[in-house]
């Protein structure tokens, strides 16, 4: 086995996730400690806070590979009495780097939306939005795919919630409508209705709906079903395994370890 430093691991990573595929402007990549020291041990999460650093400092991880960014708006002070600069204070302090990979990782294949798409049970996926091709590849943001056996609306927002792990969706549209193709955006697709509704899809699952767009969306006859943003913890797991198959093939001697920290901010009454 070989010791490996921060670069190594992230190098495997992005071959599989490359920078060049995420949206202009999203902050990906380093965002706290450097790469440049020896690393055995990978805490994966969806979200970094205190709690998740305090996770990562326990279990032994000296670099956390998150999906949204720590450092989304650029940070105008470090004040350590804050939650946000405790939590950057804590990782500097313990030699923890944290590196992001977002939109990177929604597009990139096998990313978050083809691990919903999986989950979901969803075959012969195609792209909802295309934003690039590469060497004749062509990636995009969402998936669309169809059900093995068709169910109304409301069947499937109770397959949904489910498959997705999530004790309450929304839903737009008739429940009786039948459902057989489904597209699928992980985070915030309020931006995608229409491009779900070209790619054919009957019904879009996608999180943090707005009141505005769900009319917009049912006045075009597209059904949503809305399992939250933090479904996307699938990629806890999903960037884990892929990452561990990766690593053992170049006999890399490091552990990938999945966060345990519920950071869904939303329980249902
Ligand atoms: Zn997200």
């Amino acid at each position: 086995m070989k010791n490996v430093n921060g670069y190594e691991i992230i190098q495997v990573f992005e071959e599989w996730a490359p920078k060049k595929l995420a949206m202009e402007g999203d902050p990906i990549g380093l965002h706290i400690g450097q790469l440049n020291r020896p690393v055995d041990t990978v805490l994966v999460t969806l979200d970094v806070n205190e709690t998740v650093v305090d996770e990562a400092i326990e279990r032994g991880a000296t670099l956390i590979i998150a999906h949204h960014p720590p450092l989304f708006r650029p940070a105008k002070h470090i004040w350590t009495d804050t939650p946000q600069g405790r939590m950057i204070e804590k990782c500097i302090k313990h030699d923890l780097s944290v590196y992001a990979a977002h939109t990177n990782l929604d597009i990139a294949n096998g990313g978050v939306n083809d691990l919903l798409a999986e989950k979901l049970g969803l075959t012969q996926l195609k792209i909802i939005e295309r934003t690039s091709v590469e060497s004749g590849e062509e990636f995009g943001l969402g998936r669309v795919g169809i059900l093995s056996s068709k169910m109304t609306l409301d069947q499937f927002a109770c397959y949904v919630k489910e498959k997705l792990e999530v004790p309450a969706v929304r839903m737009v549209g008739d429940k009786d409508r039948l459902i057989q193709k489904v597209g699928v955006l992980g985070g915030d697709g309020n931006k995608y209705i229409y491009a779900a509704k070209r790619a054919g899809a009957d019904v879009l699952v996608t999180g943090d709906l707005y009141y505005h767009v769900a009319q917009d969306a049912e006045a075009v006859d597209l059904c949503v079903v809305d399992p939250g943003h933090n479904v996307e913890k699938v990629m806890i797991r999903g960037v884990a395994e892929k990452m561990t198959a990766q690593c053992e093939n170049r006999q890399y001697n490091v552990t990938f370890l999945q966060s345990q920290i519920n950071t869904e901010p939303f329980t249902f009454v």
